[in-house]
């Protein structure tokens, strides 16, 4: 008989027993590592895994075990410690803890009562109970999160959460767009909407990051245990920011533990991500399945209409007033990100204070010209050749046209030239997007160019001025 045999013969006996849910997340990552006499040992994910089949299976076990090895049938769980470095994760072994397990006599298993000197960053020492910090920014709110078509399904499904914290059926929720479209406004309005319809209810708000710390901090610390209670008093816990998560294997495994916990006991569970779980990277996939379980909404960018709102809220709850003309210019340029949005018009105000100026149009244009080309990717060759046949005063067809007149040559010459300077494009491309030239045609007309720039003063003129319009 071996390890393995025996332990496959107690789980078909297990799994006819219990939820196959349960089953999965609590038996299946059990690996039989040893049997000696009549003691099977079993690796187990992590200590808090061991005292969760301690709490509430043991009785199952005993049966089990007893069933394939007889009255002084023993078990030994065989802990996977993880570290920081890898390279010296180590075992720890502890005989199942309690010592009557396997006698006949034995029924009630204690449960361990909660430690009321818990510690951890959160507690405010009360006479009496724990109160928990909820952490929240009482300023994000659902009323301020103005609603549009980007956000309309995260937003409502933000609603359905706070109005039945773990009781829809978006558990977990996980909220997801780039960054600056709202997803930790969100997630806030969410906790603060809970808090003020249930006083009773535990909320935290805890960044994915700061989790991750304080996890390591545990481990150091000896009070991972301390750590897991923790989090598994709260009702609702929402955490921003999961793609930190991303590789952390040790953050992962006892974030999956708390999740579990939470969720089998109907707690609502809210994140945010960058990405959409299938674009998660070094997430385990255990892990990302649980994502999948409730509900992922979206936030994409805002129409014109939502950030146009989104600037006169922001202005309303500042006091402050612009002319329509200015908001309107800058809701057409400022695009992909609210919090630059919110920025233009902050360092707007503070432009025109500081330099006692009236906040006009050409103020506005400054001020965004400068967010935008701080945020501004990559120019696209089609910019480039805009810029350039405006530049020369002639169309794009002009530029891009089989024509041997030399100022028109020159033009196209300087287009390939910048567009191989400020893009990542291939020489090919260039040339097939610049009229249908070919690699060596771009070849040539950057060396041309450049020849010129040293021998033609008004040719190296064209060059500088058209180059602040790219860099
Ligand atoms: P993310 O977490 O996605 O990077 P934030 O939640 O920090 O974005 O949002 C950036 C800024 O934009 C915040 O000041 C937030 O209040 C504001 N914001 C985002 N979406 C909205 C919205 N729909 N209505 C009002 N303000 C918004
Ligand atoms: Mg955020």
């Amino acid at each position: 008989m071996s390890a393995e045999y025996v332990w496959n013969q107690c789980l078909s006996f297990i799994e006819d027993n219990i939820q196959p849910q349960a089953y999965k997340t609590w038996f299946e990552p059990i690996i039989p590592v040893k049997l000696h006499d009549q003691a099977l040992s079993i690796q187990v994910p992590s200590k808090f895994f061991y005292e969760w089949l301690e709490e509430h299976y043991v009785k199952l076990l005993r049966v089990a075990l007893r069933k394939e090895l007889g009255e002084n049938a023993k078990l030994v769980y065989v802990i996977k410690m993880e570290n920081a470095d890898k390279s010296t994760s180590f075992t720890e072994q502890i005989p199942s803890k309690h010592k009557s397990l396997f006698a006949p006599q034995e029924i009630d298993v204690p449960i361990t009562g909660k430690d009321p000197g818990l510690k951890n960053p959160f507690v405010i020492p009360g006479i009496r109970n724990i109160k928990i910090d909820a952490q929240l920014n009482a300023s994000y709110t659902f009323e301020n999160f103005l609603e549009g078509e980007s956000n309309r399904l995260a937003r409502s499904a933000g609603q359905a959460v706070a109005n039945k914290p773990g009781g829809t059926s978006f558990n977990p929720l996980l909220i997801f767009g780039n960054v600056g479209l709202g997803k930790t406004h969100l997630l806030h309005a969410i906790g603060v909407d809970i808090k003020e319809k249930n006083a009773d209810k535990t909320i935290l708000y805890i960044s994915a990051e700061k989790f991750t710390q304080q996890y390591v901090e545990s481990v150091k610390n000896n009070t991972r245990n301390d750590f897991i209670h923790f989090y598994q008093l709260i009702d609702v816990l929402l955490i921003d920011d999961v793609q930190f998560l991303a590789g952390k294997s040790g953050t992962q495994d006892v974030f999956f533990h708390i999740f579990n916990h939470l969720h089998q006991n109907g707690k609502q569970v809210v994140l945010t991500s960058d990405k959409a779980p299938v674009d998660m990277q070094d997430i385990e996939q255990r892990l990302l399945s649980r994502f999948k379980w409730g509900l992922s909404a979206e936030l994409s960018t805002p129409d014109y209409q939502t950030r146009v709102a989104i600037l006169k809220n922001k202005l309303y709850l500042d006091g402050m007033e612009m002319p329509e003309e200015i908001i309107d210019y800058i809701a057409q340029n400022i695009k992909s990100n609210i919090r630059e949005l919110e920025g233009a018009i902050i360092s707007l105000i503070a432009q025109a204070s500081f330099n006692k100026k009236e906040i006009n149009l050409e103020l506005a244009q400054h001020v965004v010209d400068k967010f935008v080309k701080n945020t501004k990717k990559e120019v696209s060759i089609e910019y480039i050749q805009k810029m350039v046949a405006d530049y020369f005063e002639m169309d794009l067809v002009t530029l891009q046209s089989k024509t041997r007149k030399r100022h028109i040559v020159q033009a196209r010459q300087l287009a390939m030239f910048f567009a191989k300077r400020y893009t990542k494009a291939s020489l090919a491309s260039i040339g097939s997007q610049i009229g249908k030239r070919d690699h060596a045609t771009v070849l040539h007309a950057c060396r041309t160019v450049e020849n010129l720039a040293d021998t033609d003063k008004q040719f190296k003129k064209y060059i500088e001025d058209l180059s602040k319009k790219f860099s």
